[in-house]
């Protein structure tokens, strides 16, 4: 039996006619950039999710950079960014000047671990950015307790997380803003790029607004620099299709993340621990094996596509070479990255499939452990 590590062709398959419909309207009555489509899934996305308010945009990047300009961060600030995460956590940190302080994680959720956070704080810090990894939130109590006391700006990087949320509260609306990804392989893809950003707060949802289009509130009348980071009506337009879909799709990771969670036995593997906090959205089934790389190969011999999420901590990718982390800096940060390997988990696997996966990881046969 073949088990893909992601198969996008099966959800856009079902999805075919509504979205080439979808596509011809918007196509038809030119919306290319924001306009009605666009309009129709903020609004959908809001109701659907809870937010009160939020804006689509170009990216997943986009809205972490206007984040970064709404912080007021800027050359000579530090900014907490946890060291494992997809590199764009800490993208928006560097386009505006300052610099990421990248902290370690807790072992047992892949998320940023307060007593670091507190830790890494000085005189010149300015804000956090929180990554819900893999679609579990983070500890959102423990962190805005650090950051009220230190007077910092919190960015939820939630990319991963859509539908999440802590204790009742959707990611994105405990900080100051949240940043979301519509890239195609998200929990909610669209057929190309595209990104959200929300916010608790108007005031940083008007300035937001305005960053996104040229700085511009009134046509042609430029208040501050802005960007183009206007959302396609394309997207605006497949998306509104998708998004009535993303609870069942969610349901079904959680169940087959249940599944792995009950069945998976083999000795050294470590499993993502579930708290009580919050309940993950498993954009990522990500376990530990100190034999990764083996496992890895046997899967692979046994057709059961994997992938390493994440092979590198940021602190040593080459891009932050010039901040002078060295390994061993952030130690768990660092085994998680040597030791770490993502199962299939799309909503379209079906219960065969899945346990295969688990009869093929119980069958490893480590040597020496
Ligand atoms: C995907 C992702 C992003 C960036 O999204 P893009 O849409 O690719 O720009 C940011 N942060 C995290 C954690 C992500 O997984």
């Amino acid at each position: 039996m073949k088990v893909p590590f992601l198969d996008l062709s099966l959800q856009h398959k079902a999805l075919r006619e509504q979205a080439l419909a979808a596509l011809a309207a918007t196509y038809d009555a030119t919306r290319f950039c924001l306009g009605a489509d666009v309009d129709g899934f903020e609004k959908a996305f809001c109701t659907t999710l809870s937010y009160p308010r939020a804006l689509g945009m170009s990216s997943g990047t986009a809205p972490l950079h206007v984040a970064a300009v709404l912080g007021g961060f800027g050359p000579g600030d530090e900014v907490i960014v946890p060291a494992f995460t997809f590199i764009s956590s800490a993208w928006g940190i560097s386009y505006v000047g300052a610099t990421p302080r990248f902290v370690d994680i807790d072992e047992e959720t892949y998320n940023m671990d307060p007593v670091k956070v507190e830790a890494a704080i000085t005189p010149r810090t300015k804000g956090i950015v929180v990554v819900h990894l893999f679609g579990q939130p983070a500890k959102m109590d423990e962190l805005l307790a650090i950051a009220r006391k230190h007077k910092l700006f919190v960015i939820e990087d939630c990319a991963q997380a859509i539908g999440a949320n802590y204790k009742g509260t959707p990611v994105g609306l405990l900080g100051d803003c949240g940043t979301f990804s519509f890239y195609p392989t998200k929990n909610l893809g669209g057929c190309g790029e595209g990104g959200a950003f929300p916010s608790a707060r108007a005031d940083v949802f008007e300035q937001a607004r305005l960053l996104r289009v040229h700085g511009m509130a009134r046509r042609y009348y430029h208040d501050r620099v802005g960007f183009n980071y206007r959302m396609d009506g394309f997207q605006g337009a497949l998306l509104n299709v998708k998004l009535p879909h993303l609870a069942t799709w969610t349901a079904r990771r959680q169940e087959i993340a249940a599944r792995y969670l009950a069945g998976l036995k083999l000795a050294g593997l470590r499993m993502p621990l579930q708290p009580e906090y919050g309940r993950s959205v498993f954009h990522q089934f990500t376990v530990t094996h100190p034999q990764r790389d083996a496992l890895r190969d046997y899967l692979a011999k046994n057709d059961i596509g994997t992938d390493l999420i994440y092979p590198v901590p940021l602190h040593l990718q080459n891009a932050y070479q010039e901040l002078g982390y060295k390994p061993g800096s952030l130690p768990v940060a660092e085994k998680i990255c040597a030791t770490c390997i993502s199962l299939p988990i799309f909503p379209e696997l079906t219960d065969e499939q899945v346990d295969h996966v688990i009869r093929t990881v119980n069958s490893f046969q480590a040597t020496n452990p």
